[in-house]
Formats: C-alpha cells, structure tokens, sequence
C-alpha cells in the first residue's frame, strides 16, 4: 500500500502544489479544507483520480480520518495581511485549535507531522538576515499580530507534541512565496503589482517602498518542505530565496517585465509592516542540501502567463 499523507489547506496555493507533488511522488494524498480561502478549482485536477480525496473540513474541529496516515502536511489558515484583518478569529483558532487537532490525529495516528510556520514569527526583524536562531520582533496586538502569535503558538505546540508525547515532527518557516494558483486580490503585492501591471492601472506601493522582501518561486518551496519532511531536523528550517529587492524596485521589474504603461503611485504603510525581510538559508542547505533553483527574472517570467489569464477572465 502507498504512504498517506493529509494535507490540511490543501485546496490552498502552497497546498494544491504539495498535494501534486505527493500525488506526482506516489502517496494516497487526502485533501482537507474549509474553503475560506482555499478553492476546489485549485484541485480540479485531481479530482476523481486513484489516490486522492477531497474532504471539505474546518480543521478546528475534532478531525476523524479512517485508515492509516503517515504524514500530516498543516498548511490550513488564511495567509495574506487583508485575509488576517478580515478573518482575525479564524487565524488564531487555526493556527491554535486547528494545529491542536492536527497534532493530536498525528499522535493517534503515529503519523510524522510538519507545521507551515512563516517568516512571520519573525515580526519586523531586528537582524537581518533572519537564522532560525533568531526569536523575532512581533507585536502581540497588532493587527498582524493574529497571524504571527498564532503561528508562534503552533511552532511551541509542535515542540510541545515532540518532546512530551514523542510525535516526530518538522517545522519549516515559509518566506514569501509566489506562482501560480495564488489568488488574484489577496492583497498582496506580487499578485495586486501583477493585476495592476495587466491592467494599466497605477501600481500601488506602500510606504516609500524601501521595505524589502526575498520572493520564492513555489517549486522551490515545494522541494524544500519535501526534503524537510523526509529529513530527521526537528528544529525549524526557513525555506525561502534569499534575493532581496525593495519593493519600489519589485514594483518597477513587474512593469517592465509586462510591457506595462502603469504608473507608480504611494500608498500608507499598513501598520507594523517589516522592514526587512531576507531569510538566511545555511541551515537548509547544511541539513537539507536545498537551495533555490528559480531566480526572481525567470519565476516572475513562468508565472506572468497565469497571471495575465487570471486577469483576463476577471474583466
Ligand atoms: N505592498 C505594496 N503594495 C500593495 C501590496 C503590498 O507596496 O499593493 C507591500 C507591503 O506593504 C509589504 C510588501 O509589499 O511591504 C509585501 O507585502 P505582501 O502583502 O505581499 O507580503 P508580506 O507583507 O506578508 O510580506
């Protein structure tokens, strides 16, 4: 019998690219999500094929699976600033009831568990680049606070599950990744720079734009957390591509990339926004023997015919 896997937002972006990728590896992958944010479109293509499932779950609740399970993937809660400020309570409870329930099906099931965690954790950073070492910056109360301390919390839980009951768990600190299926106004700046780029309308930057980000095509992310998954590294690992651009200068790439004939406008800074964002990856590449393969040039270059369609069919 193949290995099973549970993928919790699994009909999310980073989920539906890990369900291909289980699926494309051999496993029996079971698909659960709420839909808040994740769509079925993303795993039409699975859909009916021999070793995949679908179940439609809220991932706070207690979670019933029939059968064996040999890895739990916990990917399930909203991810983007404007998803945290319109879902506050739901961000906290995934990331607390809903990484408890996971990490007890994992404990019942003798099943390995792997907890996305994020860059978040970090808050806005005061050292830079971020090592796995460093214990962050983060506002309680903030607005993002929602997602950052719910992800801290879920990374105690895990170390929690792993020292005191033995459940074998990994923890990878996702940075900020783009590629297809990432949806078209979540409020980001890769897909909404995309949109407006497409469109001609004014690209908005936030701030002055000298706040930075490292951004990481989504098949390097994919192979990092399977390598993690397989690996024995029970500490967190950051996954990400540590090239590092302004967004002001991202801002400009997207419009010359597209042939946009956008203009630049400013916008507020939301508060609490970091300042800095680069991941350092020796750990991944000590541990993991990982790096990122896709440069910024050529990922944008795969993921602008996704973005052009999806802008399309929006009109
Ligand atoms: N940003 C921007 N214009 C937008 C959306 C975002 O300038 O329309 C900025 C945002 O303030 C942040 C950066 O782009 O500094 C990356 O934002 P994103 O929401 O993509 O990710 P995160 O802040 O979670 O890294």
């Amino acid at each position: 019998m193949s290995a099973r896997v549970l993928i919790t937002g699994g009909a999310g972006f980073l989920g539906s690219h890990l369900c291909d990728r289980y699926h494309n590896e051999g496993w029996d992958v079971i698909c659960m999500d709420n839909l808040t944010t994740g769509s079925e479109k993303n795993i039409s293509h699975l859909a009916g094929k021999e070793r995949f499932k679908f179940i439609k779950f809220d991932v706070t609740n207690y979670i019933d699976i029939d059968g064996p399970l040999d890895l739990i993937l916990h990917f399930a809660s909203p991810a983007s600033p404007i998803d945290y400020l319109e879902m506050p309570i739901q961000t906290l409870k995934v990331g607390s009831l809903g990484t408890h329930k996971a990490l007890g099906l994992a404990k019942a099931k003798k099943a390995r568990f792997l907890l996305a965690s994020t860059s978040e954790v970090y808050g806005d950073p005061l050292e830079h680049p971020q090592k796995e070492s460093y214990w962050g910056n983060v506002n309680p109360t903030g607005f993002r606070g929602v997602y950052d301390e719910a992800k801290r919390f879920a990374e105690a839980m895990t170390m929690a599950y792993n020292r005191f009951h033995g459940v074998e768990t990994r923890i990878v600190r996702i940075f900020n990744t783009y590629g297809s299926r990432m949806r078209l106004r979540d409020g980001r700046a890769l897909p909404t720079f995309f949109r407006q780029a497409f469109s001609n309308e004014p690209i908005t930057v936030f701030g002055d734009g000298s706040q930075t980000r490292s951004f990481t095509y989504v098949d390097d992310l994919v192979e990092g957390i399977y390598r993690l998954a397989k690996s024995s590294e029970v500490e967190p690992v950051n996954i990400g591509n540590p090239e590092e651009i302004t967004i002001l200068e991202f801002a400009e790439e997207i419009i010359k990339i597209t042939g946009s004939k956008s203009e630049i406008i400013f916008k507020e800074l939301p508060a609490d926004d970091p300042q800095v964002r680069q991941p350092d990856i020796s750990k991944a590449r000590r541990v993991l023997n990982w790096e990122p393969k896709t440069d910024r040039q050529s990922g944008l270059m795969k993921t602008m015919e996704y973005f052009k369609n999806m802008v399309q069919s929006d009109a």
